[in-house]
């Protein structure tokens, strides 16, 4: 397998495009926005200028890994030879329904149709395509150069074949594959996300302060983030709308998003994409803020 598309250029999309072409893979990254893919060629030119600088790689390398990425508006175009496919557009399940029925007619049949959602059923997804077989998530981590893990889920059809060559893909780009099946919230996130809602919890029924419930679990679990700040990093829109996935998928009232956590996403701080979440990114670094309507 050589020829690897992208489909979305965003924060995930340019991190997978960033680790594919890093190994000598011809990536074609799709976007509807020449912005979005503009933005993403400069961010991974970013990125591996610290390499380079950190003399992780040379500048050879980073000439290499850039021009072996080739950017598309037109997804047609842009997966027309594809062997995989890597889909990393906005989490809404209209928007990769329509996606993945149009890459279901767009590419050849043995084509592999990867999707990198947080928690979108990839049954539901490979259910529009003609070869559910074929469809797999592939769930990497923010930053997608740093982090390690690829969750690889398997939708009700994937294959054995399937599975075992984007397992053994992960390891090709240096990553360590965890196979899972495929339920809400898959493992990474039906796990991670009730510790975050229960510190937004805490915060809100005044057990505890940000930095206070940040410190517990920096401190007293090893954990290199708090819940609160990591919440804030991955966008506290996308915590709630996947904890509404988890309340959906398994009927439980233990998912339901914290009325703390609603009421920040609707009043639109979002965390450090918006400026301000539980803490204020507004002047660049990183400020506690002293909310008197954090609590209930
Ligand atoms: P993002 O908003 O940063 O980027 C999404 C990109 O998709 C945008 O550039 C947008 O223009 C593009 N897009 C929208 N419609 C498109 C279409 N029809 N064709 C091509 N491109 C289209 O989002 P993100 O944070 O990179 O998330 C992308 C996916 O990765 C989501 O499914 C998300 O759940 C998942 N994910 C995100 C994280 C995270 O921490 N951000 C972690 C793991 C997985």
């Amino acid at each position: 397998m050589n020829k690897v598309s992208v489909i979305g250029a965003g924060t995930m999309g340019n991190g997978i495009a960033h680790v594919f072409a890093m190994k000598g893979y011809t990536v074609h990254l799709c976007d509807i926005s020449q912005d979005a893919l503009d933005r993403a060629l400069a961010t991974i030119s970013k990125n591996l200028d610290r390499m380079v600088a950190k003399e992780k790689i040379s500048a050879d390398d980073k000439a290499s890994t850039l021009s072996n990425i080739h950017t598309f508006t037109d997804m047609k175009a842009g997966v027309s030879d594809a062997e995989l496919v890597v889909e990393a557009a906005t989490e809404n399940v209209d928007l990769k329904l329509k996606i993945f029925k149009d890459l279901d007619s767009f590419t050849s049949s043995d084509c592999i149709l990867a999707t990198n959602t947080s928690s979108i059923s990839i049954t539901k997804i490979a259910s529009v395509c003609s070869n559910p077989d074929k469809v797999i998530g592939m769930h990497f981590m923010n930053p997608v150069p740093i982090m390690k893990l690829v969750e690889v889920i398997r939708g009700y059809h994937t294959s054995d074949v399937v599975t075992d060559t984007i397992m053994e893909l992960s390891k090709k780009l240096g990553k360590v594959p965890t196979e899972v099946n495929d339920y809400p919230g898959f493992i990474a996130n039906r796990i991670l996300m009730p510790m975050i809602n229960e510190a937004i919890y805490s915060l809100y029924e005044g057990v505890a302060g940000v930095e206070e419930i940040d410190t517990v679990m920096k401190l007293g679990m090893a954990h290199p983030m708090g819940p609160l700040q990591l919440a804030d990093f991955i966008g506290l829109d996308v915590c709630m709308s996947i904890l509404e996935v988890l309340y959906k998928g398994f009927g439980q009232d233990k998912y339901a998003p914290c009325p703390l956590l609603v009421n920040m996403v609707t009043a639109g701080d979002k965390g450090r994409k918006s400026g301000r979440g539980f803490y204020d990114y507004s002047g660049g670094g990183k400020e506690l803020v002293v909310a008197s309507n954090f609590s209930k």
